[in-house]
């Protein structure tokens, strides 16, 4: 089995409780909803800015 090696692009860095980071890795782009480990809120990340904004988690989601 091979595996495959990801290169980290930089980390984000949780918008509510400034704690948590998100990895992004190279070839990450666009926008994704992300739970932070630490506090538990969501936050939309922004792969491309690498900056992140906290979001009200979807209905049906948890
Ligand atoms: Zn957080």
């Amino acid at each position: 089995m091979e595996k495959t090696v990801k290169i980290q692009k930089g980390t984000i860095k949780c918008p509510v409780c400034k704690k948590g980071k998100v990895v992004a890795y190279v070839g990450a782009a666009g926008q994704s909803s992300i739970q932070c480990g630490r506090c538990k809120m969501f936050m939309l990340v922004d792969y491309d800015t690498m900056t992140a904004e906290r979001v009200e988690p979807e209905r049906g989601v948890i």
